[in-house]
């Protein structure tokens, strides 16, 4: 999976606020993810993320660029 700023990212854990959508705002080592639901802001192990991955929507690229 490549995983890049901006992304959002589906984990299988919810946030107690019932969101399970995170948005990624650092990516190495430590990710630096916020929650789409509240606006809290954690960090986790690159490892824990991957295990946790359902799915990634990627960043809407604002350029009309098209990778096909
Ligand atoms: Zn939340």
């Amino acid at each position: 999976m490549i995983y890049e700023v901006g992304d959002i990212v589906q984990l299988k854990k919810k946030h107690p606020c019932g969101s399970c959508e995170w948005e990624l705002l650092r990516v190495g080592a430590d990710f630096k993810l916020k929650c789409c639901g509240c606006g809290h802001e954690v960090m986790v192990k690159r490892s824990m993320v991957e295990k946790s991955t359902k799915s990634i929507r990627k960043a809407e690229k604002q350029s009309s660029e098209k990778h096909n």
